[in-house]
């Protein structure tokens, strides 16, 4: 059972080495963003939480453990999971613990510290394919077609909540509610590994944290 659960503020990369790990570990990549947005498009969520999002701020615990516990318990996690930014309170922690430890899983939660002014730029910078999600940085990985979907040639979007005033207010969120997730999770004892996520390109953040979670890579395709 391969359970990871990748905590780090905004733009610490989590949505990069989600993608990557899930395409090596073949377990499914459960982003609480993600799926927030998809049904706030598909219009199963109202108007509140649309706009919740677009300020930055949370949404509710209720909404995002209800959404989560269904995901998680679909069979195709019956061999582990990707958490991406779940969970990002200490209701949303303790209710994953209980959820965990009631099924004997043992997480590893893995911590991609980025220093500030590094997170500000490279929110700034983020553009994101509207069709795959694959997410692109102006300053550290453009696209090779300026503007366009290197995977499926889609036109690159801005996220909303990219914008200035709703950057700062999503990493105050992460100050305020989501860092003492991560000095709870470290008190009570669970597997935790920090790495230094500011400087590596996302290969080597990515090398980094296989190395720590101890799986061995498939070796590369023979040219
Ligand atoms: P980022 O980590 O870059 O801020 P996400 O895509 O993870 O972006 O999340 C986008 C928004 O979705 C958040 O700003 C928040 O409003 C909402 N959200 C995502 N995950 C959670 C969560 N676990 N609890 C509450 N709100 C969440």
């Amino acid at each position: 059972m391969k359970a990871i659960v990748l905590f780090g503020s905004p733009g610490s990369g989590k949505g990069t080495q989600a993608k990557l790990l899930t395409q090596c570990l073949k377990v499914p990549h459960i982003s609480t963003g993600d799926m927030l947005r998809e049904r706030v498009r598909g219009a199963e969520l109202g108007n509140a939480v649309a706009e919740t999002m677009q300020s930055g701020a949370l949404v509710s615990d209720e909404l995002v453990n209800a959404m989560v516990e269904e995901r998680l318990a679909r069979p195709d996690t019956a061999d582990g999971f990707i958490l991406d930014g779940y969970p990002r309170t200490l209701a949303q922690a303790d209710r994953l613990i209980r959820w965990l430890d009631e099924r004997g899983v043992r997480e590893v939660v893995v911590h991609l510290a980025v220093d500030y002014n590094v997170i500000i730029a490279r929110l700034m910078g983020r553009r994101q394919c509207p069709r795959c999600g694959t997410l692109y940085n102006l300053a550290s990985q453009p696209p090779h077609k300026a503007g366009f979907c290197d995977l499926d040639g889609a036109r690159l979007v801005i996220r909303e909540d990219d914008s200035e005033p709703v950057i700062r207010e999503r990493l105050d969120s992460y100050e305020r509610q989501t860092r003492p997730v991560w000095e709870h999770l470290r008190a009570v004892g669970r597997r935790v590994i920090e790495l230094d996520a500011s400087a590596g390109t996302p290969e080597v953040v990515f090398q980094e944290i296989c190395q720590a979670i101890e799986v061995v890579q498939p070796a590369p395709p023979e040219k």
